[in-house]
């Protein structure tokens, strides 16, 4: 087994809702790299925006992942609970002059495709509530890095504009709370959907203006519907199982839709024996770099 010294891997679901077959390739996709390598494995959830989170989802959640075997290591990790770690980093980035308050609506600068900055230098209209970004125009390059699957990425910075990163509302914004949770979990290796690569280039800034490693990357492809849907809430895709035979099979699908062409002996098998195969035959290799994979429930 090839040994990656200090693996430290992660699964981040919002629990805006159960997760479905989509969610389970990325947890899977995850779970085997770090278990590979005899790496750790760890859960967050990312449930910063309540609105969005029905009560009881992350318990599903976790839930499902177990019914699917996946442990994880050590606590459950809720960025609920991370306010003061998040409030700590807006704080630094403001004091090196890269984070502003912003008080202006998307209507404003709609004729914009980016917000253009127009608070850099002081609130619009003082008074009003306000957001905090990102200032991006300082030290301008290109944000690159490299997609284990993907490749080379480099994203134009003036294309990426002033990302928030707490709402008006006074809620966080994913980008701060990936990348603060990533630093301080010491993630090592990010993998997750595809839909998650065009968020990269933020989080490779904040992680430069902050100081912080840069995790290594494997976005994996997405799994659609057969009409090229993304799987999601909103396309209806139905919830995981948390018992019964559907896991089983549930799981072999995701094996074939990660490319590991696992051997048709395995579909019966239980979850234990299928990732116990899957462990010790991950290759990333044989993922093929195309974005999606279509898929349909078969049962
Ligand atoms: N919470 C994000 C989501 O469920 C994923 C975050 C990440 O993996 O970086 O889409």
């Amino acid at each position: 087994m090839p040994h990656t010294a200090g693996y430290r891997g992660r699964f981040a679901p919002t629990p805006s809702g159960p997760l479905h077959f989509g969610s389970l390739v990325a947890a899977l996709g995850s779970y085997l790299d770090a278990r590979a390598v005899g790496g750790k494995w760890f859960l967050r959830i990312e449930d910063i925006d309540p609105p969005r989170c029905p009560p009881g989802a992350a318990d599903t959640i976790l839930r499902q992942l177990e019914a699917f075997g996946l442990h994880w290591d050590g606590e459950v990790s809720y960025q609920s609970l991370h306010g003061a770690a998040y409030a700590a980093s807006l704080l630094r980035l403001e004091q090196l002059g890269l984070a502003y308050p912003c008080s202006c609506s998307r209507k404003q600068w709609r004729q914009h495709a980016i917000y253009p900055g127009w608070c850099r230098d002081g609130v619009r209209d003082v008074g009003k509530p306000v957001a905090w970004r990102l200032r991006s125009d300082l030290g301008l390059r290109p944000v690159a890095w490299h997609d284990r699957l993907f490749g080379p990425q480099s994203f134009d910075p003036e294309t990426l504009g002033d990302v928030v990163l707490k709402r008006k509302d006074g809620l966080w914004a994913y980008q701060l709370a990936v990348v603060v949770d990533d630093a301080e979990q010491h993630i090592t290796h990010v993998v997750r959907g595809l839909d998650l690569l065009d968020n990269t280039p933020w989080q490779r800034q904040l992680q430069e203006a902050l100081g912080f490693a840069e995790p290594r990357y494997l976005h994996l492809p997405l799994i659609v519907s057969t009409e090229g849907q993304k799987l999601s809430k909103q396309t209806l895709a139905p919830a995981l199982p948390e018992e019964g035979d559907a896991v089983r099979s549930l799981l072999f699908q995701a094996l074939q839709a990660l490319d590991q062409a696992p051997p048709r002996v395995l579909a019966g098998a239980s979850v234990e024996a299928q990732l116990e195969w899957a462990i010790s035959h991950w290759s990333v290799s044989r993922l093929n770099a195309t974005p999606s994979r279509p898929w349909k429930q078969s049962e």
